[in-house]
């Protein structure tokens, strides 16, 4: 374990305490199944601690410094950020076993998140609204107060990026709970927050149990707001516990990414991009191309490509700068993924290669599993409708455009979408037609601070990044001045 980070404390206003209610747990290295480092666990009452806390620097300090010097804290943060890299990518390797390869260039990219947000911290003006001459109208823009911010094991800083440099920036205070598989990089965060000199209180980190430490903060009647990173069905369970208290809520939920091989595409470009993305994260994220639509006449082409490519990938400790992708993230997930390897040989799909669990010396008491690649799957079958998490590649046949629209638009999900066509009118067409909140033309995954993020129909409410990104931290809140301060008596006649 780096020696500046300690895990065993949680950090509330602006102090290292213990926990009230939950003690301390080993967090378990996913690469050899054992505990790497004992991790303080909030309950309830220290959920209460830190909202208090978060709701005193709300309404007090937080509140009175004016944007530019937040804008200026975040800068330093992100400094501060981009020197530990190293530190915060070992640690978030250990808790959730992404390679350290990805995990560096990753985390190399969050100061710049941060840095995004600081540049619109004192850029939230309002407008001033055309009327007649009797009234001046304008809007202003306001924090929402305190947010709750509910992060996942799959990326627990990119979460953590995205949801505190847009509160922060947009002046709201934060209680933030990550996972319980992953807590350890967000007590790390809030290590540097506290080196950079925030106010007591603006950032609170609490891990604990979702259903204990997370349904109190959506519960709780001061937080104002639920930033929320996570699966269908907590997301469900969030809305119906924050219903009483009428909790704002954005959610970045699942994805079932349809990535569409037209036959006019640049080839080699396209399964660099398709073969990359169903094994990065060991195919934990929501965005990987999961589903990849081939046209007919490559189909056969692409999948020999994601069988040759399936046994060059190095499945390996992630701790090794050598190796590509490290084990699935926690036991439940290795189980889900291999159940699903399961599920589509029982419904006919051909398992072209991979499929098991890896029990080689040196990784059998880890959760690695195979780079994995079915082939003749058809739009309807489960693992091509449900989000499985692992690294499992769906190779889906079809004939020509409106094929593959129908195919693309065929889940309950609409997170994002690639496609690959050498026809830019073509490019176009099927673009618009895509049911998802990010389409990527002869690209895939690129990600960046500035660009919106964020899904359609079961894929979640709301955007994170772009200027997008600050709206749900923010109220608007109209003004309207009389010129003359007349009102004439409704009663006169
Ligand atoms: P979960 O929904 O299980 O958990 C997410 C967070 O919610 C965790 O911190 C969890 O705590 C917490 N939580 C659980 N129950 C409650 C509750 N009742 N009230 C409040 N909080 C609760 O998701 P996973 O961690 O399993 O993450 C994987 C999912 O995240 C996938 O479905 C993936 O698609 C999605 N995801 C979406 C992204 C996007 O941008 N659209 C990006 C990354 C992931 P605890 O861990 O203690 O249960």
């Amino acid at each position: 374990m780096p020696d500046s980070f300690r895990f065993d404390r949680l950090f509330i206003g602006g102090e290292w305490v213990e926990p009230l209610d939950g003690g301390v747990r080993p967090s378990i290295d996913p690469a050899t199944g054992a505990p790497w480092g004992d991790v303080a666990w909030g309950g309830e009452r220290d959920v209460d601690r830190a909202v208090a806390a978060a709701k005193e620097a709300f309404e007090g300090p937080w509140r009175k410094i004016p944007p530019w010097e937040r804008a200026a804290l975040l800068r330093k943060f992100a400094d501060l950020y981009a020197t530990r890299v190293d530190a915060l990518a070992e640690i978030e390797t250990r808790d959730n076993g992404r390679a350290v390869r990805e995990s560096r260039g990753d985390i190399g990219m969050h100061a710049q998140y941060y840095h995004w947000f600081a540049s619109l911290a004192d850029k939230l003006g309002g407008r001033t609204i055309p009327m007649d001459d009797s009234v001046h109208a304008f809007t202003t823009r306001h924090p929402v107060g305190v947010v709750g911010a509910i992060t996942p094991w799959n990326v627990p800083l990119m979460a953590a990026a995205w949801k505190l440099g847009a509160a922060l920036a947009a002046g709201c205070t934060v209680v933030l709970k990550p996972a319980e598989q992953t807590p350890a990089s967000s007590l790390a965060l809030a290590r540097l927050f506290d080196e950079a000199g925030f106010p007591p209180g603006v950032v609170n980190v609490v891990p604990g149990d979702g259903p204990v430490a997370g349904a109190r903060l959506v519960a709780h009647p001061d937080v104002a707001k639920i930033s929320f990173t996570g699966e269908g069905a907590t997301a469900k369970t969030i809305l119906k516990t924050g219903a009483d208290t009428l909790t704002r809520c954005t959610f970045e939920l699942g994805g079932k990414a349809p990535h569409i091989i037209f036959a006019d595409a640049d080839l080699d470009q396209a399964i660099n991009a398709a073969t990359g993305s169903a094994w990065a994260l060991c195919g934990q994220s929501c965005a990987l191309g999961s589903r990849v639509l081939v046209e007919r006449p490559v189909y056969d082409r692409v999948v020999e490509a994601f069988r040759e490519r399936a046994g060059r990938v190095r499945v390996g400790m992630p701790l090794d700068p050598a190796t590509h992708m490290g084990p699935q993230a926690h036991r439940q997930q290795l189980d889900k993924t291999l159940s699903y390897v399961a599920i589509g040989r029982g419904e006919g799909a051909e398992l072209v290669t991979g499929g098991a669990r890896i029990d080689r010396d040196g990784l059998a008491d880890g959760y690695f599993v195979e780079p994995t690649v079915f082939a003749g799957v058809s739009a309807a079958m489960r693992i091509a409708q449900e989000e499985i998490f692992g690294p499992v590649a769906a190779l889906i046949p079809f004939d020509g455009e409106e094929e593959a629209i129908a195919i693309a638009n065929a889940t309950p999900y609409g997170l994002a979408a690639g496609l690959w066509s050498g026809d830019t009118g073509r490019a176009h067409r099927v673009a618009a037609r895509i049911e998802a909140g990010m389409v990527w033309v002869n690209t895939y995954r690129y990600i960046r601070w500035s660009t919106p993020y964020g899904g359609v129909k079961a894929s979640g409410w709301g955007r994170e990044n772009g200027l997008e990104g600050l709206d749900p931290f923010l109220e608007t809140k109209t003004t309207i001045v009389s010129t003359t301060g007349t009102f004439p008596d409704p009663f006169a006649s």
